[in-house]
């Protein structure tokens, strides 16, 4: 099986890998089946899995598609890769993605975008574009990606798989090279969400090493998140928020997911309009925490703790000046830039406080849906399908506007998901994937599984 994917990846042409190393690979293979002759199995030994090159590795590189790792071996493993590992899954190799996750198209990674499988023209998404590529193309059975602010909906809704992002703090960040640490969180991405319950089982749990971990006490303990995938979904109520289906939704994805919002009515649920009033506020917000977060953790990327040093410098300030300069790309320059500026003295108050306030705001507004109208909200998780590699490349703006629909569940820690529903429309859209957003309470994982599998 193992050889059969990397005959796979060897063959493939859209740059979904970074690192491949097929002896470290068949090894894991060959210590799987002695484990399957011994009676020592779980269900996942032996079942191959690449991991998003945020995650650190032994033995693969871990650059978080940047310059600045390029060459960055890590010593140890990311608390998710050591839990796979211990299950007995064979790591493929490590998965192009945006520049340290911060992206919505892949085009910001230092070793060159991903194609869509579905259509070489295409973006993949971001910022996990090589893991969707990959499952997509069935270069992989499934893969590991991070959501900060969209990270696994978006590109597994462009490249038509199934990707869920679990509720904050339920799956460790040890070794998930950080961008915004109040918000990054790792799931699982695979065709369907059976095969992605079967992954979320082995990645959750405390982590003492983690800060920010959910403990026990509060409700992270282990469960089986696909107990209930053939429960009936009679008298589930779907919230549809107004906000979700405005100005700004392509009419092809529109279509794609009131069809879908349909086939659940014909599965027993109803629909109920709500409103999620600060939805627009989510851009603002995120753009504000996510840089200032981002501009803290990447200080410790200054050319002596870890991988790339400039080669040429006068004095330690040089050295550190110079080594930012050119091992970090354009839109991770920005955001410390951004970052910085809103944590500086003066302008704290007027910009991170403020966005703080919003961002419980919106939880809240969240809550509210929750406690009173409904069990679940539904709604797309992009405004448009994959656009045109290249389209949007020199634009940050657009690039930021269109994670209008996942920032928000992202901002409240809230799980969501998103599920393959059709495709565009047009000569251009046809073959380009749309993604249906399933988002939950707290905890609500296993449901979420439950309602995508119905569908699916
Ligand atoms: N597209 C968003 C950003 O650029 C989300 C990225 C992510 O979830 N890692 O920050």
């Amino acid at each position: 099986l193992a050889q059969h994917y990397l005959d796979r990846i060897a063959a493939s042409n859209l740059n979904a890998f970074l690192d491949v190393e097929p002896e470290l690979s068949l090894a894991q293979a060959r210590a799987a089946d002695e484990r399957i002759a011994q009676g020592t199995a779980g269900v996942l030994t032996g079942v191959p899995i690449a991991h998003k090159d945020i995650f650190v590795t032994r033995g693969w590189r871990s650059t978080a598609s940047s310059k600045m790792l390029g060459n960055y071996v890590s010593p140890f493993d990311a608390t998710v890769v050591e839990k796979f590992n211990a299950a007995g899954m064979v790591t493929l190799g490590k998965l192009n993605c945006d520049e340290f996750a911060m992206g919505g198209s892949n085009e910001n990674s230092a070793f060159g975008a991903v194609k869509n499988p579905w259509d070489q023209q295409a973006v993949p998404g971001g910022s996990s574009g090589g893991s969707a590529a990959a499952v997509a193309a069935r270069l992989a059975p499934g893969a590991t990606g991070t959501d900060t602010g969209g990270s696994i909906r978006q590109p597994a809704a462009f490249c038509g798989i199934t990707g869920i992002k679990p509720t904050y703090g339920r799956v460790s960040r040890f070794g998930m090279i950080a961008f915004a640490s109040s918000l990054d969180q790792g799931g699982p991405m695979a065709q369907t969400a059976e095969d992605c319950a079967l992954l979320l089982n082995e990645m959750t749990g405390f982590d003492e090493r983690d800060s920010t971990s959910l403990t026990p006490e509060q409700g992270n303990v282990r469960e089986d998140f696909g107990r209930d995938l053939a429960k009936p979904l009679n008298g589930l109520r779907i919230g549809v928020p107004k906000e979700y289906f405005g100005e700004g939704l392509a009419a092809d994805v529109e279509a794609a997911v009131r069809a879908a919002l349909e086939q659940f009515v014909k599965l027993g649920a109803t629909l109920v309009d709500i409103s999620l009033p600060r939805t627009s506020l989510s851009i603002p917000t995120y753009y504000i925490i996510a840089p200032a977060e981002a501009s803290s953790n990447l200080s410790r990327f200054d050319g002596v703790r870890y991988g790339f040093r400039a080669p040429e410098y006068k004095d330690l300030q040089d050295m550190y000046k110079k080594t930012r300069a050119e091992g970090f790309g354009p839109e991770v320059q920005r955001r410390i830039m951004v970052g910085t500026y809103v944590l500086c003295h003066g302008y704290y108050d007027a910009y991170y406080v403020q966005a703080q306030k919003i961002r419980r705001m919106i939880a809240d507004d969240f809550q509210a849906a929750f406690r009173d109208q409904c069990d679940v909200i539904m709604g797309p998780v992009a405004p448009s399908v994959a656009w045109d590699l290249g389209a949007k490349s020199n634009d940050p703006v657009a690039n930021y506007l269109a994670d209008i629909f996942t920032l928000s569940t992202s901002l409240a820690g809230l799980p969501g998901m998103s599920i393959p529903v059709g495709f565009g429309q047009g000569e251009k859209n046809a073959n380009r994937p749309v993604g249906l957003q399933i988002i939950g309470n707290y905890f609500a994982e296993a449901k979420l599984l439950n309602i995508a599998h119905q569908y699916q």
